[in-house]
């Protein structure tokens, strides 16, 4: 299947939302978490991703977030990024809902985000409530500025449950969809591996652009097995 029949399907389906995973900002030079050179090969998330091993060990979970943060601050958006931006100030793509925690789509421009794992550009305090921007964090543990409570990423952890306005706020957008179309997702992590569904219940279609295959790939309209900026970049030609 190809870029071509996808072009066709942009402009025929709108309104086109785009779910994007790490697979996009591999291109960048983040790692994902689940292909061969993935994050999870080199880290048990167990030990530094869980909720529980936060409550357990901060300084173990902040010291992975913290080296996180410092590969953060010299990445770039990348094609992929920057072409979806472009999409959305033609009025071909209406909202990113993301899973990336990255920020790379707002450096992009992309005015529509929707980041339903939270981000890395803060931490919260679980027990006010009160955000700190990245930058002003303090290792090797962060502490809140107003109790004194230990400080949490900006990220939801395994075990924590997706910010609910971020979450039905996607929902309502895959519903409403003409064309969902993911990019660089493995549509492994639930409930947003989900959101497919709710598109395609309420009539839409499904494109998949992902190196390597997805549970969803029988029911997508077009799959585009292939790196998401040379695909993104071709297709953002093609509707030009
Ligand atoms: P995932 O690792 O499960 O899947 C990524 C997919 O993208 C894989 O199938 C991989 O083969 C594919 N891929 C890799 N490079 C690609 C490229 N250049 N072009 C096209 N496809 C490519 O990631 P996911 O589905 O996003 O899993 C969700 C979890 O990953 C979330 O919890 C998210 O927060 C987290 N995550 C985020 C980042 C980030 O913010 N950049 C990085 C790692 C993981």
């Amino acid at each position: 299947m190809s870029v071509e029949r996808l072009a066709e399907l942009l402009v025929e389906r709108q309104p086109c939302v785009v779910l994007t995973g790490a697979g996009i900002s591999t291109e960048s030079g983040i790692p994902d978490f689940r292909s061969p050179t993935g994050i999870w090969r080199q880290f048990d998330p167990a030990e530094v991703a869980t909720i529980d091993a936060f409550l357990a060990n901060p300084e173990k979970v902040w010291e992975f977030y913290g080296a996180r943060l410092g590969l953060l601050a010299d990445v770039e958006p990348n094609d992929g990024h920057r072409t979806l931006a472009d999409l959305e100030a033609r009025g071909l793509v209406l909202a990113v809902v993301t899973q990336n925690v990255d920020g790379l789509h707002r450096k992009a421009g992309t005015r529509e985000i929707v980041e339903v794992h939270g981000s890395l550009a803060n931490a919260v305090c679980l027990e006010d409530g009160t955000r700190v921007p990245a930058d002003e964090v303090e290792l090797p543990v962060p502490r809140c500025p107003r109790c004194g409570s230990v400080l949490k990423p900006g990220v939801v952890m395994f075990g924590e449950y997706l910010p609910e306005e971020a979450l039905e706020k996607a929902r309502r957008l895959a519903r409403d969809a003409g064309l969902l179309l993911v990019v660089g997702s493995s549509l492994e992590v639930y409930p947003i591996a989900a959101l497919p569904e709710e598109t395609l219940a309420f009539g839409g279609a499904v494109a998949i652009v992902n190196r390597g295959s997805t549970s969803w790939d029988g029911q997508a309209e077009v799959v585009v097995d292939a790196g998401a900026g040379e695909t993104l970049r071709r297709l953002a030609e093609l509707v030009a």
